[in-house]
């Protein structure tokens, strides 16, 4: 139900758990949060019910790293639980991810027939196993991005992080809002401007069908025909 995505300059998980704060008045029935830290390792932190659950569970099982996702959950596909909370991770991936996949009981199956078995009920995690069983086969981050974008049917926001990566997030919107947040020397995903404020004022909307591939330096964006453009940040004044 919320987005928020962070390559910073500080320990994210608060700064993540801040960002899901802003975007509460949207409700959500779980929380979580991958980081990705300095020796690249990827982990993640997941509670059902309130945020204070999943900012509780950070203090007694902390996450490190300066690059990080968050997501808030309104389950549409598979109950209310911790196994069903985002990230989803497979191998060298994590996602979180706003809508509904459409076609993920196709895809789910498909991925059986590899040997790839679905741990959780959610739509979601199709897209997990997707991206990392392509990058399994020796495909770069932004390809297997691509590749699984491609097989997908529905409305979603997208923000994928991954293992080893310490200065990559990728972001992708079709049906649903996605942001991107311009700091200095960091950038930021977002469902929305609130979600950023705290953060930063400078926001690019992405438009229907674009992904975007960020750094700390900047971000490159893509239409849906995978050509580059340019999208013009603008300030925004949501107070903070
Ligand atoms: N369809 C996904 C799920 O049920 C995402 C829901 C959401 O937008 O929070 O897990």
């Amino acid at each position: 139900c919320g987005i928020i995505g962070i390559l910073g300059k500080h320990q994210v998980s608060p700064q993540l758990v801040e960002g899901l704060r802003r975007l509460e008045y949207r409700g959500y029935d779980s929380a979580g949060v991958a980081t990705v830290d300095d020796t690249g390792r990827l982990a993640r932190r997941r509670a059902v019910g309130k945020l204070v659950n999943l900012s509780d569970r950070l203090v007694l099982d902390p996450l490190e790293g300066h690059a990080g996702i968050g997501h808030t959950r309104w389950a549409t596909h598979g109950a209310a639980t911790e196994g069903n909370a985002h990230p989803h991770n497979y191998g060298s991936v994590a996602v979180v991810h706003n809508g509904i996949i459409e076609n993920f009981r196709d895809l789910r199956a498909e991925l059986a027939s590899l040997g790839i078995e679905a741990q959780t009920d959610t739509d979601t995690e199709t897209v997990a196993l997707l991206t990392g069983h392509h990058m399994a086969q020796g495909l770069a981050p932004l390809q297997a991005v691509r590749a699984t974008l491609e097989r997908l049917r529905g409305a979603f926001a997208l923000a994928f992080l991954f293992e080893g990566e310490r200065d990559l997030m990728i972001g992708a919107r079709r049906g649903s809002p996605l942001a991107l947040g311009h700091g200095n020397g960091e950038m930021f995903l977002g469902s929305d401007a609130i979600a950023l404020a705290p953060f930063t004022d400078r926001i690019t909307y992405l438009e229907d069908g674009d992904h975007a591939v960020l750094t700390r330096a900047g971000a490159a964006v893509y239409d849906a025909n995978g050509q580059p453009v340019s999208r013009e940040p603008v300030r925004i004044d949501v107070g903070s």
